[in-house]
């Protein structure tokens, strides 16, 4: 930004400028590090609250910057789906993350992050099916991540290629739900089968006394989802008193740093194996 002649509100903003650089300069740099295997995936647990055991985990898409280290995916996500980049980006995380599911002996699935470009893309159900059976993971062992903001509304022709990958046996999972406002109508015409309650709703169940709203929301949320025939999974569980509360709430499904931080696909192989014993 430039400053404008006299208005005092326009004058230059040098870190405004320095950040629009920097997006610059990341998304160049994208399809590049695509082809020079810059990208690397951390798994995060998935577990279950009945009985603490590991029943899979997510992937998270990494890059590692030969000048910036590591970046997070909230960094280039989203210069990655204004380029399109998204499509060959999300087919390889989903490529690696299918065939590291087929090494883990104690975790039953592998979730994967879809972005709603993704599903506007033609080849989604052919190449989903081709790496499945590629790898020889059944489709009951993959579950697909889909924020409730890209399907509020969703035109049929958005839902078709979910609605056949469904049929096929994958699970999909409304992700960061809570922030999406979609209501029991709409919800009853998604192929979904697990609701992924965001963060921003458990964060007040860590408190002591825990945020009366917060409980009214999960409970609610609990309900629904019993009503639909869904699963609820919890998000940014912090500490064992929060993973107790939700699991006396009735979620199925908690992941958070009280379990496990994000970390190399080896690590769960311990953690799996682990929690076989
Ligand atoms: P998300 O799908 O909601 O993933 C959960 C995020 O919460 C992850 O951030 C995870 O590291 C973080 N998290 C997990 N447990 C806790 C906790 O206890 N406390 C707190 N404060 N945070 C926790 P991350 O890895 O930075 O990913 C950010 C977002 O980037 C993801 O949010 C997802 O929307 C997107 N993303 C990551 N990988 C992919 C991918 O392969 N494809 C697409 N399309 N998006 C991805
Ligand atoms: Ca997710
Ligand atoms: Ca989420
Ligand atoms: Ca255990």
């Amino acid at each position: 930004a430039k400053s404008a002649g006299g208005n005092r509100f326009e004058f230059a903003d040098p870190e405004a400028d320095a950040r629009a650089i920097s997006r610059h300069r990341l998304t160049n740099a994208l399809p590049a590090a695509l082809d020079n295997g810059e990208f690397f995936i951390e798994y995060q647990p998935l577990v279950r609250l009945e009985d603490g055991s590991v029943g899979g985990a997510e992937a998270l898409v990494r890059w590692l910057h030969p000048q910036q280290g590591v970046v997070g995916p909230d960094r280039f996500i989203p210069l990655a789906e204004r380029t399109g980049l998204i499509v060959p980006l999300g087919r390889w995380v989903l490529e690696q993350a299918v065939r590291q599911a087929t090494e883990w002996e104690g975790a039953t699935r592998v979730n994967v992050n879809l972005s709603p470009c993704q599903l506007t893309d033609p080849g989604l159900v052919r190449d989903t099916a081709r790496i499945l059976e590629d790898a020889g993971l059944p489709p009951q062992a993959l579950c697909l991540e889909i924020t409730e903001t890209a399907l509020v509304g969703a035109e049929d022709e958005v839902l078709r290629p979910l609605r056949t990958l469904c049929e096929m046996g994958v699970d999909i999972a409304l992700d960061d739900f809570g922030t999406g406002y979609s209501n029991l109508a709409g919800l009853r015409r998604l192929p979904v089968s697990e609701l992924k309650l965001d963060r921003s709703f458990t964060r007040g169940i860590r408190t002591s006394p825990a945020d009366p709203v917060d409980v009214k929301i999960v409970e609610g949320v609990v309900r629904l989802a019993r009503t639909l025939g869904l699963s609820v999974t919890v998000e940014g569980v912090e500490t064992a008193a929060q993973a107790e509360r939700l699991r006396k709430l009735g979620c199925d499904t908690a992941q958070g740093w009280y379990y496990a931080r994000p970390g190399p696909p080896e690590r769960l192989h311990q953690l799996a194996l682990a929690d076989a014993c």
